[in-house]
């Protein structure tokens, strides 16, 4: 038999959230796959150092890690591995442990360490033989260093992935802060500069700045024109005239100037409180480490979960002749790429800003960037920027309405769509309260459900939760398709803007169907999928489905501290998400769940047999600290029998004392209260991606929307791309209306590596990566 492989894994540079998340994957993936894992602590130090410092871990070493922030192996700049003689010891420790595969998350100056480290490898075991440290069989087995990068980095700097391990959970600190100073700052009607993290890379203040809507933001990658003092006040006066009581500057710390000269958040203030300018009242907030701190969202630790279990397949696979590679993510889709390429282009940027060549640097960085960029410039200064004006005969009337339950991020998509439409000129118009509203205006008895929307209120809705215009689940059909028809001809509607769920999915698959009956309804319908449940066909997410996971996910983390604290205890708990199961797995990811049980799988006695046998054996297994509260999580719909509070019946019943059951549904929680960064910022960008779409038709093509089937799309991110699928084509191949989710569920691959993680018997991992 070949002897056990051995992978040692590490954390170097800064620290992030979510680098728990990746040593638990990976330590718990590694033993699964029958290799002995090893942490290395402190960096690179501990590689140098060796001795202590390189442990091997078993599985329950790991138990717990998802919810703790920083890293729990910690983390050092270590001088001495930028020197040969550094890497010749630390090669000297791997090979006394016997290790022959790292894999390491950390930045690029780790990741670069990391490369030269391999490229070095023979060399320095040739100096190890003929120094006498080794014999030639000693180095034998170990000729091969195999090496796979993982991104841990607040920053998001790296290029060739679209988000870096933590950078999510660093940019909900920002906006957290953020939130909680833009009240202080109404209150006194006061300006507030705020310095965020970046010193090469405006990542995290650029999209701080489309979160929350602040007025103006500096990033080192797009410098403002050099009349940037003029253009910043002209904006902000703007604001103000229009009845804003809050200002909000968000000051990346590598801002600078086209020239190169730092633009300081001192600058920025003194400029705001010029008594011959704006006079405005203007303080400085530095967030500092707190970027860095708390524990990781549920978005970084589905990352890291899903790139530590990616990383460790790629150590397994890699040969001699593999370029070293690191793991990356594109939209939604979990990707190997060459790891020197990205490091090569992140040093790409650097350089391109050093001399002054920021379109280039603008260019390098991922097409989001760039995308989110233009969303922010179109969504501040509204009206302003002339040029973005069609020419009148173009600019469409445009509805914008909201159907099914509420979701973060729904706000932030209409507001994002209607400084999209204000820009260009065309009339965007509120429909309050889904079809239901609608229906109830009667022709010559208006009720107020439409009307044009007002700029200033609509500029606050950024950061709010649910749903400003109001939404309900009425379908047209239930309100009466002719009298919705002959409402979308009298307010004379050229296109139709719909964020929503299920409910909204199905209303323009009737609009749809029953354009050859009503001609009014032939005007282009865009939909932006917007539900906690994330079960829209022609998506991988939702709006919403974020901040329901952040909720879900720091529910269940207290839940499991109080399971743990009290005594032996498993927790079941009962999710939303209808009959799809993307949710309860997800979170089950994002917390480390000893089982998920979803309607796609559905429950069976044996099911539930297997896992109370298998929780016998993990709490007759715990040892002192490792003594920790386990968690089920069943989605609502999981079974017609089996609920949350029968299955914690089963498991106390079964357990015969030797531990605890009890059930728990956070409800409504779930729909949460303030949408996440990221809910909000990819409804503003692929709100403005829904307006430029119906913009490509126009207004009165009734003849072409009639043959194009794009005309009625919804806008999804489908694996690594942003797309517009035709409601047809969903609705023919696509949809399983009596479950009213999509027919293929992308995220199924997530479940078994919830499975294997959680130690679930009888499971094993999905053979593609995700
Ligand atoms: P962050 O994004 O937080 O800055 P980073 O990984 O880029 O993270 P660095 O301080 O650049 O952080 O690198 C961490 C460690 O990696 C260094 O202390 C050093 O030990 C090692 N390292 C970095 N660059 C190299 C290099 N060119 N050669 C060898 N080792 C390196």
């Amino acid at each position: 038999m070949a002897p056990k492989k051995k992978i040692a894994m590490m954390t170097s540079g800064g620290d992030a959230q979510g680098m728990n998340g990746v040593i638990r994957a990976c330590v718990r993936t590694a033993i699964h796959m029958g290799c002995d894992a090893f942490c290395v602590y402190e960096g690179y130090e501990g590689l140098v150092q060796g001795g202590d410092l390189i442990r091997k871990m078993e599985w329950h070493d790991v138990r717990g890690w998802l919810s703790e922030g920083g890293t729990l192996i910690g983390t050092a700049r270590c001088m001495a591995f930028y020197e040969r003689a550094g890497r010749l010891q630390a090669a000297k420790n791997m090979i006394l442990h016997g290790i022959d595969a790292l894999i390491i998350c950390g930045g690029d100056g780790s990741l670069t360490g990391a490369d030269k480290f391999r490229a070095e490898w023979p060399s320095l075991l040739e100096e190890l033989v003929s120094t006498k440290q080794f014999t030639r069989e000693q180095i034998e087995p170990h000729k091969h260093l195999n090496i796979v990068g993982l991104v841990g980095s607040i920053d998001n700097d790296l290029s060739g992935t679209d988000a870096t391990i933590g950078c999510y959970s660093a940019l909900t600190r920002i906006c957290e802060m953020v939130d909680y100073i833009e009240a202080t700052a109404s209150s006194h009607s006061r300006a507030f500069v705020i310095e965020v993290m970046g010193r090469h890379c405006g990542w995290l203040a650029l999209m701080a700045g489309v979160a929350t809507g602040a007025d103006f933001i500096f990033i080192p990658e797009k410098p403002r024109e050099d009349n940037w003092r003029e253009e910043m006040c002209g904006i902000v006066q703007k604001h103000r005239t229009l009845g804003k009581r809050k200002t909000i500057v968000i000051v990346a710390e590598g801002a600078h100037d086209r020239e190169g000269q730092k633009i300081t958040p001192e600058m920025v203030r003194e400029l705001l409180a010029d008594k011959s300018g704006l006079a405005i009242d203007s303080r400085i907030t530095t967030l500092g480490h707190v970027q860095r701190g708390g524990v990781a969202v549920a978005y970084d630790r589905m990352l890291a979960t899903l790139q530590g279990v990616e990383a460790v397949k790629a150590v397994l696979e890699a040969t001699p002749e593999t370029e070293t590679c690191f793991i990356a993510v594109t939209e939604n889709k979990i990707v190997r790429k060459p790891l020197m390429k990205a490091v090569e282009d992140t040093k790409a940027v650097a350089a391109a800003i050093e001399a002054h060549d920021f379109d280039k640097a603008m260019s390098l960085r991922d097409a989001e960037f760039s995308d989110q960029y233009n969303s922010y410039m179109l969504t501040t200064t509204v009206q302003l920027n002339k040029n973005m004006l069609l020419p009148e005969k173009d600019r469409m009337r445009i509805g914008f309405i909201n159907v099914g339950a509420p979701a973060g991020g729904m706000n932030a998509a209409i507001r994002a769509g209607v400084a999209y439409c204000l820009s260009r000129g065309h009339e965007p118009m509120a429909i309050h309260n889904g079809f239901a509203g609608f229906a109830r205006h009667h022709g010559d008895k208006p009720l107020g459900a439409v009307r044009a929307f007002n700029w200033l209120e609509v500029d606050g809705w950024a950061s709010k939760g649910g749903s400003e215009i109001g939404t309900n689940r009425e379908l047209p059909s239930e309100s009466g398709m002719e009298h919705i028809a002959n409402l979308i001809e009298q307010y004379r509607f050229d296109g139709l803007f719909i964020v929503g769920g299920f409910e909204a999915y199905h209303a323009i698959s009737q609009l749809r169907k029953a354009r050859d009956e009503y001609p009014s309804l032939c005007i282009p319908i865009a939909l932006l999928p917007a539900t906690i449940s994330n079960n829209v066909p022609g998506t991988e997410y939702s709006i919403g489905s974020d901040t329901c996971l952040n909720e879900l996910t720091s529910y269940c983390d207290k839940i499991k501290q109080s399971a743990s604290a009290t005594r032996r205890r498993v927790f079941v708990i009962e999710t939303q998400g209808g009959r799809s199961g993307y949710v309860a797995t997800l979170a089950g990811l994002g917390v480390g769940a000893s089982a998920v049980y979803t309607p796609e799988e559905g429950i069976s006695l044996d099911m539930l047999a297997a896992d109370v046998r298998h929780l016998k054996e993990v709490f007759a297994h715990d040892k002192g600290q490792s003594r920790a509260g386990r968690l089920i999580l069943i989605n609502e719909k999981a079974s017609k029998v089996y609920n949350a509070k029968l299955v914690a019946d089963i498991i106390r019943e079964e357990a015969h004392d030797r531990f605890e059951s009890r059930d728990s549904i956070p409800g409504h929680v779930q729909q949460g209260g303030v949408p996440s960064a990221m809910d909000r910022c990819r409804a503003v960008r692929l709100a403005i991606k829904c307006i430029e779409h119906l913009e490509t038709f126009g207004k009165g093509a009734h003849n072409r929307v009639k043959k194009d089937p794009t005309s009625t799309a919804v806008i999804g991110i489908k694996g690594a791309s942003v797309v517009f699928t035709p409601m047809k084509t969903l609705e023919e191949e696509d949809t399983d209306w009596p479950n009213r989710r999509p027919i293929s569920a992308y995220w199924t691959g997530m479940k078994q590596v919830v499975d294997v993680l959680g130690g679930r018997p009888k499971y094993d991992l999905p053979e593609q990566n995700i």
